[in-house]
This record gives C-alpha cells, sequence and structure tokens, in this order.
C-alpha cells in the first residue's frame, strides 16, 4: 500500500543519502534505523545529517560532549 503522506513526508525530509529507497517512506526509515541502534536523519542537524553517522552513540555525543 502507498503512503498517502509521501510527497508531505519527502517535502520535510533532511536526508542527503539519494539513492535511499526508503526516503519518504517514514515508517520504514524509522524501522530500519531501529534495527540498526540508529536514528533516521532527521534527529540530526544539516551539519551532523552529512557525517551519515546515524549513531545514538553519535546523537548523544553531540548533544552532551560525552
Ligand atoms: S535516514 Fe536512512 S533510511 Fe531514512 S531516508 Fe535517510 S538513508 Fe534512508
Amino acid at each position: 500500500m502507498d503512503c498517502d503522506r509521501y510527497e508531505l513526508n519527502l517535502k520535510r525530509c533532511n536526508c542527503t543519502y539519494e539513492p535511499c529507497p526508503r526516503k519518504g517512506n517514514c515508517c520504514e526509515c524509522i524501522a530500519y534505523h531501529r534495527a540498526l541502534g540508529e536514528l533516521p536523519a532527521c534527529y540530526f542537524t544539516a551539519e551532523e545529517e552529512k557525517t551519515y553517522d546515524r549513531s545514538i552513540e553519535f546523537f548523544i555525543k553531540r548533544r552532551t560532549g560525552r
């Protein structure tokens, strides 16, 4: 089933990893990264997102310095 929010999701998506087939399908994006112990791109700033490091450790480190 196609997602009726696909176009809106794409407009809001800050992910720059262009070949990803999950762009605009947020439920698939979250499930994919969660299974890897990661967060999706939208948790990160533009600068952070460009590193493609989606780890929870990186997210915490950037906010706490630890
Ligand atoms: S955050 Fe990950 S799964 Fe989501 S669109 Fe970007 S590369 Fe794809």
